[in-house]
């Protein structure tokens, strides 16, 4: 057992968190008035037999070392070295320290990688020379390349490894910064970045935490590329890719003054923009903004525009990142870089061409208009449908009513068809993220859709599973994962590997491959039942466990129906009619089996 597992199994949540607030006992469980939010009624709830702590008001929960930490506001080390005493267990010295000294070693280790990629950019070596005189012909002035700690990693195996291990950095340390990488064969690591032009990135406070690196391939070596034309530091302690923006810690305070922002696609843009005097510009990894970007944005602005090239803003992976967007209230724009180029490019060819577009940024759905509109034959019935077809889920998720009605006018005008037949069809159709995948937000949102009761029983199931091992049991002998909603698959795999390996749930928290995201979920979903089926009696949980397993089989044939159904539509509109009997013998079989069910 090691330290943490000893505490949890010497100490009991509920003799700790009572000895912080008053707990009110609710059948096997106690509730209280949350101490880390503020509320009237009591949303905090205590489970004795899961040894964990949730509140349903503000989402905040954990274990018992998390309470601790949570309340008396200490570092992870810190909590353990208190708890330790409580418990009566001597706690290794380091132990107690070492969480923290890992992440101090870890940032240390990026700076100091920074340091020594950037002077060997600066050094008298051949190919420094060439990859400098790359950069100025890309447009970079000598004093901007200093400023973003450009660098240039060597081409020998184990050159910054060597460099930091003189340091006295331990190997282990090295790889978690990660910094190099294990060997393929035999044992012992190499450095991660050969021959490619580092960027350094910042967390979004300013830190040096990660890079990423750019092939060298025709600029300073004529051998092909090794690994791809980009490479960037993997995941770890210090670098999160989805809440990191490139340039976030030099643009936020241009954000502020000019009350919005602008979202790139590479770094290189970034830099070149920046220096061009336009300062409020990011760039995400990917073209997908997410949930925690959406929220760092918002503490500055709501104001965003959105730099693709054209096919880029198209894609579906955009599409979704903007619904986010707008599920979050941003007001986005589109910038569109035509002829292939990119902001730094065209910030190389004249600054100004490059404000003038920023000027001509459109809203997103003029944009998607616009760009459906050109791509139809307007004389053609078929065409019209088709571009209907395209547009109305996208206005359906408008939330306002004014704004749906403005673009059905525009839409109306534009196919010379009534409005009234457009509302008709507006009515009928659903907002395009239905049925698609969605974000832990879905979680939050009402039963108004099929998908979203899909995502309500797939809900109910999962915590009577987590509940009783019996149901667990029986749940995961009939119920694939991919049949719940998407949302939850990845918790409910986790969930059967845990599951099937120890035969119980108890320290499940404690699993290694649980995303935060999956540990807050599963914690939510655990002590729902505890909440909602305290005093039930076993013969009646039986009975409703029942019915929320049947009930979930017909929704999912259901859901699964209704997606072939839509799937058939579309191979009706592109007479597709090889996938249209495929569909139609599909259809016909699932709804037998909806007929077995009934
Ligand atoms: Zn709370």
């Amino acid at each position: 057992m090691n330290p943490i597992e000893e505490i949890k199994a010497k100490l009991d949540i509920i003799d700790i968190v009572s000895g912080y607030i008053a707990l009110n006992p609710a059948g096997d469980n106690y509730r209280a008035r949350c101490p880390f939010h503020n509320e009237k009624t009591p949303s905090f709830m205590v489970s004795k037999s899961k040894q964990i702590w949730h509140c349903f008001g503000c989402s905040k929960g954990g274990d018992l070392i998390s309470f601790v930490q949570e309340y008396e506001g200490l570092s992870f080390g810190e909590t353990l070295k208190l708890l330790a005493q409580r418990a009566n267990i001597v706690l290794p010295d380091k132990y107690a320290v070492k969480e923290q000294k890992d992440v101090s070693a870890l940032a240390e280790l990026n700076k100091l990688a920074v340091n020594f990629y950037q002077e060997k950019l600066h050094s008298d070596d051949p190919v420094a020379t060439k990859v400098l005189a790359y950069l100025k012909n890309r447009g970079l002035s000598i004093e901007t390349i200093k400023n973003w700690k450009l660098g240039l990693s060597g081409e020998n195996w184990d050159e910054l490894l060597n460099f930091l291990k003189a340091k006295n950095f331990s190997e282990d340390d090295i790889f978690k910064a990660g910094l190099s990488l294990k060997k393929k064969s035999g044992s012992g690591y190499v450095d991660r970045f050969r021959k490619r032009l580092m960027f350094p990135i910042w967390d979004n406070m300013g830190q040096e935490v990660a890079f990423t690196s750019r092939t060298l391939s025709g600029i300073a070596y004529d051998e092909a590329e090794l690994g791809g034309k980009y490479v960037n530091s993997p995941q770890t302690e210090l670098y999160d890719k989805s809440k990191t923006l490139y340039g976030w810690h030099k643009a936020k305070e241009e954000i502020r003054r000019q009350k919005y922002l602008i979202v790139v696609e590479g770094n290189m843009d970034v830099i070149a923009t920046h220096q061009a005097g336009t300062q409020n510009v990011v760039a995400v990894s990917g073209t997908a903004l997410t949930e925690d970007h959406i929220r760092l944005i918002k503490r500055y602005t709501d104001n965003v525009i959105l730099a693709f090239d054209g096919d880029a803003a198209g894609s579906a992976a955009s599409l979704r990142s903007i619904a986010l967007g707008w599920q979050h209230e941003l007001n986005q724009k589109i910038l569109l870089l035509k002829d292939a180029k990119d902001p730094a490019d065209l910030v190389k060819e004249n600054p100004v061409l490059w404000k003038t577009a920023i000027k001509k940024s459109i809203p997103v759905m003029d944009y998607y208009f616009q760009r459906v509109l050109s791509a139809v034959d307007l004389t053609r019935s078929d065409h019209k449908k088709l571009a209907v077809n395209k547009l109305l889920p996208i206005v359906k998720f408008l939330k306002s009513n004014i704004e749906q009605t403005h673009y059905l006018q525009i839409l109306s005008d534009k196919l010379n068809l009534p409005i009234e037949v457009l509302q008709k069809d507006l009515q009928k159709t659903e907002s395009f993220l239905a049925g698609q995948e969605q974000n832990k937000q879905s979680l939050k949102t009402e039963l108004r859709e099929p998908s979203n009761r899909l995502l309500n029983l797939s809900t109910q199931l999962l915590s009577l599973a987590f509940f009783q091992d019996q149901y667990l049991e029986k749940v995961i002998s009939e119920i694939e994962p991919e049949m719940l909603e998407a949302t939850l698959q990845g918790l409910y795999k986790q969930v059967i590997i845990y599951y099937t390996k120890q035969r119980s749930l108890k320290s499940f928290l404690d699993f290694e491959s649980l995303t935060e995201l999956e540990r807050s979920m599963w914690r939510k979903l655990a002590m729902q039942a505890e909440k909602d089926y305290n005093e039930t009696t076993s013969k009646e949980l039986n009975q409703h466990f029942q019915d929320i397993l049947d009930n979930f089989k017909k929704q999912h044939l259901a859901f699964r129906l209704q997606q072939l159904i839509q799937d058939l539509r579309q191979a009706e509109l592109v007479q597709d009619t090889e996938k249209q009997d495929q569909l139609t013998h599909e259809i016909n079989l699932l709804n037998k089996e909806v007929y077995k069910l009934q």
